[in-house]
């Protein structure tokens, strides 16, 4: 009997003994080999939207006609005040790093300081806005998903300083007869610091009322919004997940 309870208690080690530590190692497959840039730049896998030279990347959002926002000398481009941008391609799920710069005259209050935004498949807002020093509504400052999370904290840099997002998101997915059955992601890192941590996005960013479903022909492009102030934005580029 003893023998036996002995047999028992040693036979998970005899399992690991024939183990080895090759057994649980992956050699496939290979990561690609990227070359991560400088701190400031883009990886070489990286699709650059705006490098500062030109917007040949966008198009005027309200008539498809080229990109009308402002180049600036310094590398940046500035909310012209006749309507959003958005880009020519469309993306699914992707990584995006995007900087901006909301006015150094601080001028209004709220919503109306500094408001611009990052639009994700042109209905999902990640909101930019001068929040520093600026109380607004919690689920429309800065870094909030748009009227649906509120930013774990504020990360605000002040008006005139350049600010990044570094932004994952995760697109819905829907089956073939346009069911949503899996919920997009947005994962948010403003100025480097955590802010939305894989938060399901409930759908489409409203002003008034709940969210909704997105429509399935509204492309897929990525949308800076014009909201009446000179933000500017700089270094933008992604990466297709
Ligand atoms: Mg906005």
């Amino acid at each position: 009997m003893k023998l036996f309870f002995l047999l028992i208690a040693t036979l998970p080690l005899l399992a690991q003994k024939k183990m080895n530590p090759e057994m649980t190692e992956l050699w496939e497959p290979v990561p690609e080999v990227v070359n991560p840039g400088n701190l400031s730049g883009p990886p070489s896998d990286a699709i650059v939207l705006f490098d500062g030279t030109d917007l040949s990347q966008w198009i005027n959002a309200r008539n498809g006609e080229p990109a009308h926002w402002i180049i600036n000398s310094d590398g940046s481009m500035t909310v012209k005040q006749k309507g959003g941008i958005e880009t020519k391609e469309e993306f699914g799920s992707i990584q995006l790093h995007i900087e901006w710069r909301t006015p150094t005259e601080v001028k209004g209050n709220g919503q109306g300081r500094g408001n611009s935004g990052v639009f994700f498949q042109k209905v999902y807002e990640v909101q930019v806005l001068d929040s520093y020093n600026n109380r607004t509504y919690s689920n429309g400052q800065a870094a909030s998903i748009y009227k649906q999370s509120i930013p774990m904290v504020n990360a605000s840099r002040p008006p005139g300083v350049w600010q990044s997002y570094d932004i994952i998101f995760n697109e819905p997915i829907y089956d073939r007869k346009g069911n949503r059955i899996k919920k997009g992601t947005l994962t948010v890192f403003h100025n480097g610091v955590l802010v939305q941590n894989n938060v399901e996005i409930q759908g489409t960013t409203e002003y008034i009322g709940s969210p909704k479903l997105r429509n399935a022909k509204t492309p897929k492009r990525l949308f800076l919004q014009d909201h009446g102030n000179p933000v500017s934005y700089r270094n933008i580029w992604l990466r297709k997940l």
